[in-house]
């Protein structure tokens, strides 16, 4: 069986303050938790107050973003040097934020993503459709072609995929069940297509106003890894509830 993976998205949520002290309320309600992998992404600016707390313990630090060169003249963007002397073992490319609000086309995602994989980060690749592709009937479609630039020439590695449709981004509307596991389903496809059975070990996660009671359905799906969690990630009691009952699903 895949291992589970609960990854917390801060957003352009907190300051280097309050980082910390949700990262320590985070900490003391799992450090010890071995079952799952436990990650929290917080803003660029909170990552170092966050690594001071989390390093070293079962919570894992990944960060939001990166930058494909090594270093330049690129105000505003986020090095792998930098993530990486700071203890980030992960990075979020390609979410819908980045993709719609910010415009990050599929090859800009891709190359974030070679960049992170190359230096030893795991990236975390998130991938969906909006709501009138949806509609449309496209969504298998968007899928393949986020994933076929994202994924061009790469050998297997280290890679989450994160199913996010973006109707359901901070909605407060979860996708219906039924509806992630045929996506998932699909996805896991188009990993094996690209990696052959090695692709059996990637986790694909399913992200989109998840709150504690969606975790276990989701959880018992045998097609989902886990969740990437937004909003309710900025409370350490529901990102915990939110992976003790992952973790209670699963080995129920
Ligand atoms: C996200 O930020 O990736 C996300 C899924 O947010 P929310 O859980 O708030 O919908």
């Amino acid at each position: 069986m895949r291992r589970l993976a609960l990854i917390g998205n801060w957003k352009m949520y907190t300051t280097p303050s309050s980082a910390r002290f949700l990262a320590e309320d985070i900490l003391n309600r799992l450090n010890g938790v071995k079952e799952a992998d436990i990650v929290v992404c917080p803003p660029s600016t909170s990552l170092v107050s966050v690594a001071d707390i989390v390093n070293g313990s079962d919570i894992v630090l990944g960060a939001q973003n990166v930058h494909w060169e090594r270093e330049g003249a690129f105000t505003g963007e986020i090095s792998i040097d930098a993530l990486v002397e700071i203890g980030c073992r992960y990075v979020i490319v390609g979410h819908s934020e980045r993709r719609h609000i910010f415009g990050e086309s599929d090859e800009v995602v891709a190359k974030r993503l070679r960049r992170a994989l190359e230096s030893g980060l795991k990236g975390i690749l998130c991938v969906g459709e909006k709501e009138d592709e949806r509609q449309r009937g496209e969504t298998e479609k968007v899928i393949s072609r986020q994933m076929d630039t994202a994924l061009e020439g790469l050998k297997r590695t280290e890679l989450i995929v994160a199913y996010e449709p973006v109707w359901a981004i901070g909605t407060g509307r979860r996708a219906e069940i039924r509806d992630v596991e045929a996506v998932h389903r699909f996805i896991r496809k188009r990993l094996s297509e690209r990696f052959g059975k090695d692709a059996s070990g990637n986790p694909v996660i399913y992200g989109g106003s998840v709150m504690p009671d969606d975790m276990a359905e989701l959880a018992a799906c045998e097609e989902v890894d886990g969740a990437l969690v937004g909003g309710a990630s900025l409370s350490a009691e529901s990102f915990a509830s939110i992976v003790t009952r992952a973790i209670e699903r699963r080995i129920a």
